[in-house]
């Protein structure tokens, strides 16, 4: 595990996709502008839509990323969907001198393997659907998505689903204002223990 003396730590926030994890980050971002940064990830995926180079991600190939792989540049990576995905230490070191605390966007693999690097300095959290049921006419209502994808999507949210007891908290986003309530307060609790030096997880 690594040890720092830094008071600033990570929060890791996972999802089935059309939970509703982006939107929710999104007000996270806006309700502490000066407090949280989004880590932004490197991928081997090619840009969707109108993405940008070092907006979304860092877009590369999968002969790059390995490279990188080897050269320790990763504090986390993973295969999702086919593709690599993963976020560079010096991201996070960057945040963290800047006296921000980083916010990730990532999957239950990197969420699983953040928690084991850096154990207490980071926070977990799932962001869970009501139900399948909900999950799926999320994923339609959004209209982002073929029908292919949608189907991916909902194949893997099972095995996701099945991983959330990993995790430090469990947000259930029925009500969305409900949610955001409670994630802001997961989060500032967490901000302002890792500042401290006193956060430790509920038991
Ligand atoms: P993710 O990032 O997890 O894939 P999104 O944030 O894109 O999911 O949300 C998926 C869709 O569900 C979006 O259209 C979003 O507006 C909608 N959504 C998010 N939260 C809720 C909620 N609590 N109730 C109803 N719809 C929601
Ligand atoms: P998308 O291709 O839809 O942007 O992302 C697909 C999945 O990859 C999402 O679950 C997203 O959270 C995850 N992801 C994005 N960046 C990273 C990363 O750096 N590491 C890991 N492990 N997963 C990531």
């Amino acid at each position: 595990m690594i040890e720092s003396h830094s008071r600033h730590g990570l929060i890791v926030i996972s999802a089935p996709s059309g939970a509703g994890k982006s939107t929710l980050c999104g007000k996270l971002l806006e309700d502490f502008p000066a407090r949280l940064a989004l880590s932004v990830s490197t991928t081997s995926r090619a840009p969707r839509g109108q993405e940008q180079h070092g907006k979304e991600y860092f877009f590369t190939d999968s002969q790059d990323f390995q490279k990188r792989i080897t050269a320790d540049e990763f504090a986390e990576w993973a295969l999702v969907h086919g593709n690599y995905y993963g976020t560079q230490k010096a991201t996070l070191e960057h945040f963290w001198s800047s006296g921000r605390h980083v916010l990730l966007d990532i999957d239950v693999q990197g969420a699983a393997s953040l928690k084991k690097l850096y154990g207490d300095r980071c926070f977990t959290v799932f962001i869970a659907p009501p139900s399948m049921e909900e999950l799926e006419r999320r994923l339609r209502g959004r209209g982002t998505d073929s029908e292919e994808t949608i189907r991916k999507r909902m194949a893997n949210a099972a095995g996701e689903m099945a991983r959330q007891v990993e995790f430090d908290r469990i947000i259930v986003n029925e009500d969305f204002a409900r949610a955001r309530a409670e994630l802001d307060q997961a989060v500032r609790e967490f901000m302002d223990g890792q500042e401290s030096g006193t956060w430790q997880k509920a038991p």
